[in-house]
């Protein structure tokens, strides 16, 4: 049975890392939105010797293995809630700052794509490394100049020659993409193809290690917003990498089949409800700040009351807050179902498409709500609206969530319904 109660364990997580958020992170978020590019160390390495991993635990690193000893009683058994701690704990650090969050070390997308198809030595190999004592990263790159929510359409390639991958490609907006070339642990996933005939059958996940020579960042970007956050550019020229550095199968085996692609979307299973996380902690940030400054104006909310003897402003801040409620509910359950391993690519789309929207509309009315200060650099509103968009953009556009959905729903084949 679902309940969304919180087990004790997770309020307890959840009000710690809040106090966190509020008191180390949000003081540090203009200051880091200002200079794009820097990094708070002193913070970073605070967060990999307290978490061990920064967030990681939500985005793939291994679980740690508890000692037995001799004589101990066996445990009761606990729920299975990794994810759903993971989101919450994500949703609290969004609300300090994202740009901070983003920037935390962990084995992120990347991570999230080794625990999806890597065998269990790579699990061993590529994620204990981010429990030690020193920052890691961990990226993904998937998109390329001409393939993005096409991402089947991507045109890097891997060819075997002898025990050796040899890539070729360009790939665009990798996050975290400058931390993990520069980390000497770090590693990016490359998705390329091994056969373009082949389609989506052809395309394999590839862990390309710092330092390999043959890749190389071509572009850091400049961004409207999470600017804590390094997006870059990476391309590969005759990049040679260990031939066990392919994650999952190498067969091709049917080219009716998707095999490679299939494991993609499982990264995104995964991780599409932890991005709707993220944009419900930006929009609980805003809508905890307007709630306050118009309390301290003298606004109570009538709950309860007819909508139509409402002021407009009480019907905005009800709207706004059943928005996100709603779009909670649904990263829950699309969590809930991940724990208990059921099949949630719809209900991971879904929550995506709605906490993308929501807080799209929500960091907007408050900036608007608030009149001119709202746009002011004063106050954290225009930033938080500035980082909002993101989470309509990356793992998956709202409007391809919604395609998603859609094709689930009315049982279309992506053939079908484009
Ligand atoms: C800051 C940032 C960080 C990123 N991080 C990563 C990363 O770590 N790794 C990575 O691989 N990628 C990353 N991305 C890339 C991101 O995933 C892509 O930008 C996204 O998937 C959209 O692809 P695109 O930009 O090529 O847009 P396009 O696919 O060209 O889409 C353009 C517009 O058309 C719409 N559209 C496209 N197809 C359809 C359709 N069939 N129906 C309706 N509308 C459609 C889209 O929704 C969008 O609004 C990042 C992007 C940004 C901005």
């Amino acid at each position: 049975m679902i309940d969304f109660e919180l087990s004790p364990r997770i309020k307890g997580t959840k009000n710690m890392i809040h106090m966190f958020a509020e008191s180390a992170v949000r003081p540090i978020a203009r200051q880091y939105d200002e200079q794009e590019h820097e990094k708070p160390w002193d913070l970073l390495k605070m967060v990999q010797k307290v978490m061990g991993g920064g967030i990681a635990g939500a985005l793939g690193s291994p679980e740690k293995k508890e000692k037995k000893e001799e004589g101990d009683q066996p445990k009761e058994k606990k729920p299975r809630e990794t994810n759903l701690a993971g989101a919450i704990t994500v949703e609290e650090i969004f609300w300090g700052d994202a740009g901070i969050a983003l920037a935390f070390p962990g084995p992120g997308l990347g991570g999230a794509a080794v625990q999806a198809s890597g065998t269990p030595e790579q699990k061993e190999k590529f994620l204990a490394r981010f429990a030690g004592e020193e920052p890691s990263w961990g990226a993904m790159a998937i998109t390329e100049p001409e393939a993005g929510s096409d991402t089947a359409n991507l045109k890097t390639s891997a060819v075997l020659d002898g025990d050796e991958w040899v890539l070729n490609g360009e790939k665009i907006f990798v996050t975290s993409g400058k931390s993990a070339l520069e980390d000497s642990e770090g590693f990016v996933v490359v998705w390329a193809t091994i056969d373009k005939k082949a389609g989506r059958a052809g395309i394999k996940p590839f862990v390309v290690e710092h330092g390999t020579p043959g890749m190389e960042i071509t572009k850091i970007e400049d961004k409207m917003g999470i600017r804590c956050s390094d997006t870059v550019s990476i391309s590969f020229m005759d990049c040679r990498i260990p031939k066990e550095n392919i994650l999952g199968s190498p067969e091709v085996v049917d080219k009716t089949k998707t095999e490679g692609f299939k494991k993609v979307m499982a990264t995104f299973d995964a991780t599409r409800p932890l991005v709707a996380a993220m944009a419900i902690g930006v929009g609980q940030a805003s809508l905890d700040f307007l709630k306050e400054k118009l309390t301290e104006e003298g606004l109570e909310l009538r709950y309860g009351i007819n909508p139509h003897r409402m002021f407009s402003i009480e019907r905005d801040l009800m709207q706004m807050e059943a928005d996100l409620k709603a779009a909670r509910l649904l990263t829950w359950r699309a969590l809930w179902m991940l724990d208990n391993g059921l099949r949630n690519d719809l209900q991971s789309s879904m929550a995506k498409a709605k906490a993308g929207l929501a807080v799209t509309r929500i960091t907007q009315k408050a900036v608007e709500l608030m009149g001119p200060l709202g746009y002011s650099r004063e106050l954290l509103l225009e930033k938080w609206m500035r980082d909002s968009k993101i989470n309509d953009i990356f793992e998956g556009t709202g409007q391809i969530q919604l395609l998603v959905t859609a094709r689930r729903i009315l049982g279309f084949t992506r053939e079908q319904l484009k």
